[in-house]
């Protein structure tokens, strides 16, 4: 893995290049685009199926106009934050020496507003503080890692605990896109509580945070704290910030502008556990590695359904949570 992305980055820097090309200066022919790879191709297709949409969808219930879309910088700004969040305003991020996390946070953000703005989005920059009930058509929270142990690598995305559909596929579109432009491994289980619970994700919580119906996604881009990882982020901002704007881009060029279904937010009752030694996995599917095992009349909280797998926190435990097979389940009522 780790060797493989190395070799290809000179690769990578160039791709982004040309694609930047072929994303951005739209109308453009040009040579040899054929050759390129698929995903080069749909990103370009993608901008101009936003272009499309814009004038072409007058009158829909979303808001007419360019698509809008917030790129936080995380921790930029951060000793701003509003009384009701005083406890993060320390929170200044990961650092490795002179490398510092919201230093490549803001570059990457940046890049991903002028990227985003070049295909036709009404892109903003926004710090550590969210405009109260911030309304946006895609929210993406831009941060890195940090980590005192050495065996750690990649990126990892997730959305708010309780998602809407319109955020689980921003989720989609950006995991697809990233690692095809940065080529980081994916850190497939460590997502963490507070990346589900981000602050900026719960207005039930405080003021300042995004308007339910603003599909969301918190990216952690990379360790800091670790070498691999931090030639991407800080030696290839340009490639980290087009697997960030290409996602976006993906994603608003395939949504529903008239489904404002994709928009609401699913709860679902609490459930209990029936079957003794019951698994919670970090994934909804079979083998995958197992989180812990839970014994029976487990109470948990769902907050999705995938097949036949229902993602649970588990009650009075909350920083506990994974997968749990719905035949393990007791659920009360319908729960759609
Ligand atoms: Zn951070």
């Amino acid at each position: 893995m780790q060797g493989s992305a190395k070799s290809q980055l000179p690769f990578l820097a160039l791709g982004a290049v040309v694609l930047a090309v072929l994303v951005f200066g739209v109308g453009t022919r040009i040579e040899g685009a054929r050759r390129l790879p698929r995903q080069a191709r749909e990103a370009a297709a993608d901008a101009r199926n936003i272009r499309a949409g814009v004038s072409s969808l007058p009158g829909a219930w979303a808001v007419p106009g360019p698509p809008r879309v917030g790129v936080q910088a995380g921790h930029w700004r951060i000793e701003e934050l509003p009384d009701e969040l005083y406890r993060l305003r320390r929170s200044t991020g990961a650092r490795w020496g002179r490398y510092r996390e919201v230093d490549a946070n803001l570059d990457i953000a940046r890049r991903v507003v002028e990227q985003l703005r070049k295909g036709g989005v009404a892109a903003e920059l926004l710090p550590a503080t969210v405009p109260p009930g911030y309304r946006a058509d895609a929210f993406v929270a831009v941060h890195a890692d940090g980590a005192a142990r050495s065996d750690v690598r990649g990126w990892k995305a997730a959305t708010a605990w309780r998602a809407s559909d319109a955020s689980r596929q921003l989720l989609d579109a950006l995991s697809f896109t990233y690692v095809r432009f940065t080529d980081l491994p994916e850190d497939r289980y460590g997502t963490t509580y507070n990346m589900r619970g981000y602050y900026a994700f719960s207005p039930h919580r405080f003021h300042h945070a995004l308007d339910p119906a603003t599909p969301a996604v918190i990216i952690e881009t990379g360790f800091v704290t670790v070498a691999e990882d931090r030639e991407v982020l800080f030696g290839q901002p340009d490639s980290v910030a087009l697997g960030i704007s290409s996602g976006i881009l993906r994603f608003l060029a395939r949504r529903d502008r008239f489904d404002p279904a994709a928009l609401q937010v699913r709860t679902y009752p609490a459930a209990r556990v029936m079957t003794p030694n019951a698994v919670l996995s970090y994934h909804p599917r079979e083998g995958d590695k197992v989180a812990a095992r839970l014994a029976a009349g487990t109470l948990v909280r769902p907050v999705h359904r995938e097949g036949e797998w229902v993602e649970v926190i588990l009650w009075g435990n909350y920083r506990r949570f994974g997968w749990v097979r719905e035949s393990d389940l007791e659920l009360p009522g319908d729960s759609s």
